[in-house]
This record gives C-alpha cells, sequence and structure tokens, in this order.
C-alpha cells in the first residue's frame, strides 16, 4: 500500500510538489479535476498513509502527515485537499482501540480493515459533512438517517463536497433518528444520491468540490460506531491539515511575489518581511500543535488545533491581499501563480470550522467564568 518509511512520504511529497507546481496553470485555467497528481499520488501510496501498519498501510504520524500536506500544498493547494480530506477520514483506522467503546471494538476493527482493503483497491472516500445553511456546525445537521430493514436511509443536502463525482463513497453526516449525529457512507452508486452542478469557484478550483442531494438513499455502513462524531475520532487531523493545506499555499505565494519589482520598494520590503515573519511563526505553532497529540485528547489539545487553524487561515488570507499588491498590474491582469494563489488563500478560513464559527468557539472558551 505504502512507499514505506514517513521520511519517504515526505521526499516524495517534495519531489511531487513540483511536478504538480508544472501542472497547477492549466488546471486551475479550465477547473478540471487533477487527475495525473491523483494518479501519481495513488501511484505512490499517499492515499494509504494514514492507515496504520498493522492493516498494511503507512502509519505516518500527525506532523509527518502535515509536513506530507504542506509540501504538496507548495505545488497544488487544491490537490493538498483532495489528499488531506480522505486520508484524516481513514485516518480513523488509528484510533487507539482502547478508546473505542468495548462492545463495537470487533465490528470497529473489521471496517477498518474492509476500508484498508477498499483504499488499496484505489477508492476514494470523500467527505460530505457540510451543509447549506448549517455555517460549519455539526450539531446544525439536518440530514437524516432512518433505520429500515437493518439498513440506514439518508436524506438531505450537503454542499462542498470536495472530490465530487470522482469519489467512490461518500462520508456523510446525519442525524442518527432521535439520536446524535453520526456518520455514514454511502457509495456513489446508491439510488437517490444524486451530485449538484460543475463546481465554479472563485480559488481552489480543481477540487470539484461539488454539492450532492440524498433522497431515502442506502448508506452501506454507519461510519465507526454510534456517537463517534461526539466521541473519540480524528477531526483533529483534516482541522490541522486544513492550516496545513494554507501554509503551504502561502509559502508558494511568498516565492512568487518576492522578487516583483514591487517587493524593492520600501513598503514592499516592509510587507515582505512581515509575511515572512507570520510564516515561521505559524509554522511553528502548527508543528508544535501537531507534536502535542497524545491520547486521550485533552480540551486545551482541542483549543489549539482550532486556533493553528484559524490563526493560519486568516494570516495566509490577509497576507494574501498584500501580496496581491505586490504582484502589481501584471499580477492582478495576467494569469499566473500570485493570481492563482491568492484566489486560492481566499477558501481557507471558509474551511471547516469556518472563521465565524471559530471565533465564536474561542471566544467563549476566553470569557467563561470558571467558576460559574
Ligand atoms: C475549497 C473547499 C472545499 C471544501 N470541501 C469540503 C468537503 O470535502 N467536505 C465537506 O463536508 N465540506 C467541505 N467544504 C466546506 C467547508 O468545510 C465549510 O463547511 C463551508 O465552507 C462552510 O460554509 P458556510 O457555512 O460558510 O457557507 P454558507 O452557508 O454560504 O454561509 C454563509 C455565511 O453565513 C454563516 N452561517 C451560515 N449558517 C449559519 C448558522 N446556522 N449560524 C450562524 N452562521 C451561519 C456562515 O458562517 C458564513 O459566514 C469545503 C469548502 C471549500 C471552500
Amino acid at each position: 500500500l505504502s512507499p514505506g518509511t514517513a521520511e519517504g512520504y515526505s521526499a516524495a511529497a517534495r519531489e511531487l510538489s513540483r511536478v504538480f507546481a508544472e501542472r497547477e496553470e492549466r488546471y486551475d485555467a479550465e477547473s478540471l479535476y487533477p487527475e495525473a497528481n491523483i494518479r501519481d499520488l495513488f501511484d505512490r501510496g499517499f492515499f494509504a498513509s494514514t492507515i496504520p501498519t498493522e492493516l498494511g498501510g503507512g502509519g505516518i504520524s500527525l506532523p509527518q502527515y502535515i509536513d506530507v500536506v504542506e509540501h504538496l500544498a507548495e505545488g497544488s493547494p487544491s490537490t493538498a485537499l483532495l489528499y488531506a480530506m480522505p486520508s484524516a477520514l481513514v485516518a480513523l483506522a488509528a484510533i487507539p482501540r482502547e478508546f473505542v467503546p468495548a462492545q463495537h471494538r470487533a465490528a470497529f476493527e473489521g471496517q477498518m480493515e474492509w476500508i484498508a482493503r477498499e483504499v488499496e483497491a484505489r477508492r476514494i472516500f470523500a467527505v460530505a459533512n457540510s451543509e447549506p445553511g448549517a455555517g460549519g456546525r455539526l450539531s446544525e445537521t439536518k440530514s437524516t438517517a432512518v433505520h429500515v430493514a437493518g439498513t440506514f436511509r439518508l436524506t438531505g443536502r450537503k454542499s462542498f463536497c470536495s472530490f465530487g463525482p470522482h469519489a467512490h463513497f461518500f462520508m456523510c453526516a446525519a442525524r442518527n433518528g432521535t439520536g446524535p449525529v453520526d456518520a455514514f457512507l454511502v457509495s456513489r452508486e446508491a439510488p437517490g444520491l444524486k451530485l449538484g452542478d460543475r463546481w465554479s469557484a472563485l480559488g481552489m478550483r480543481s477540487t470539484e468540490s461539488v454539492s450532492l442531494a440524498m433522497e431515502d438513499a442506502p448508506a452501506e455502513a454507519l461510519l465507526g460506531y454510534p456517537g463517534m462524531l461526539e466521541g473519540h475520532n480524528m477531526r483533529h487531523w483534516s482541522t490541522l491539515a486544513f492550516a496545513a493545506v494554507f501554509l503551504g499555499a502561502g509559502r508558494a505565494l511568498f516565492d512568487a511575489v518576492r522578487f516583483t519589482s514591487a517587493a524593492r520598494s520600501a513598503l514592499g520590503q516592509t510587507w515582505l518581511a512581515e509575511f515572512h515573519l507570520f510564516l515561521e511563526a505559524a509554522g511553528g505553532f502548527l508543528r508544535d500543535t501537531a507534536g502535542g497529540e497524545t491520547w486521550p485528547l485533552s480540551a486545551e489539545f482541542k483549543r489549539r488545533t482550532l486556533a493553528v487553524k484559524t490563526f493560519v487561515t486568516q494570516g495566509v488570507a490577509e497576507h494574501a491581499g498584500r501580496a496581491l499588491t505586490l504582484g502589481g498590474g501584471s499580477a492582478y491582469t495576467g494569469y499566473g501563480p500570485v493570481q492563482r494563489l491568492v484566489r486560492d488563500a481566499v477558501a481557507g478560513p471558509l474551511l471547516r470550522p469556518p472563521l465565524p464559527f471559530a471565533y465564536e468557539t474561542l471566544n467563549r472558551e476566553l470569557t467563561e467564568d470558571e467558576h460559574a
């Protein structure tokens, strides 16, 4: 399944990043699915990188995963996001088993083995959590799952499902009867499942993050175990991966503007220095946070993952505005890396948890009276 060691993935990510950068202009300009990039990632076992070695995967750690996402994003932010989404999902297989409720452990193990086999067969597991009008809040999920004759049937609407028509399975969040919001695997071929129109977006254009509608669509399975989304899961992997995608995009943007003529002005020099300082601080914050994953995950660790995602994506989006000014008229009117990366950078704060929701959560914790 994998190219071997974690170092192998990092080195391969650096190498692929250069290849991806050469293909990026065409993929972005035509909003194309980056087929050759995804094939390269499969050929080198990247989609199995987060599956534990006992199940035949690469078994990379969270800091190594973040490093890989960052490097891929330097070449292609869209491709890095396409790598990050399913690999954070299949990283579920790495949850230490003592945190899976004992009564669900055997079934969980069997399902993770099945997922590993499906990934080996080059099946793509996409994530369909977001819903229109939910503001990135899982608790606002309106999709429902009804248990009928041994299977779950899902009804609802999803937005922004990256990989869209190229996915084989969608992980759909839905309210399980009157119980919690759970995750369900729905096949692309399920009757009652329809994908929305082609995706036409400002940036991250080759992710094909389309909408999806389900009408009584049968699920293949409940993913993990009932209550998992509110219990122990790997959502922090995707939150940190989103930060890594936009940090990589920020680095590429810095490189794209550093030698422009506007960057030689006094203002340009100041802005460049500030951008550089920000990227250094953001990289340190991200690496330090990713290195702090210890089970059970503490409330402080979860707060930091949210803080770092917010800090990095918001910072990159803000610096992107200045970078466009430094790129000057040629970047504004001409089609090139600056224009493309600025558009990509704007998507960072929208990704889950979106900026308004993230601030709401972080501020609530800051202002909560500990004696209340
Ligand atoms: C490139 C890209 C790829 C993505 N890929 C995926 C994916 O693969 N899978 C996936 O599940 N999601 C994906 N997303 C979705 C993303 O993670 C967010 O969930 C989504 O962007 C949030 O949408 P929104 O609520 O801002 O949008 P809108 O519904 O347009 O909301 C607009 C504004 O209203 C606010 N708002 C909306 N509803 C509420 C509410 N109930 N309460 C308070 N405020 C509200 C929002 O915070 C926002 O500021 C992707 C997004 C992007 C940009």
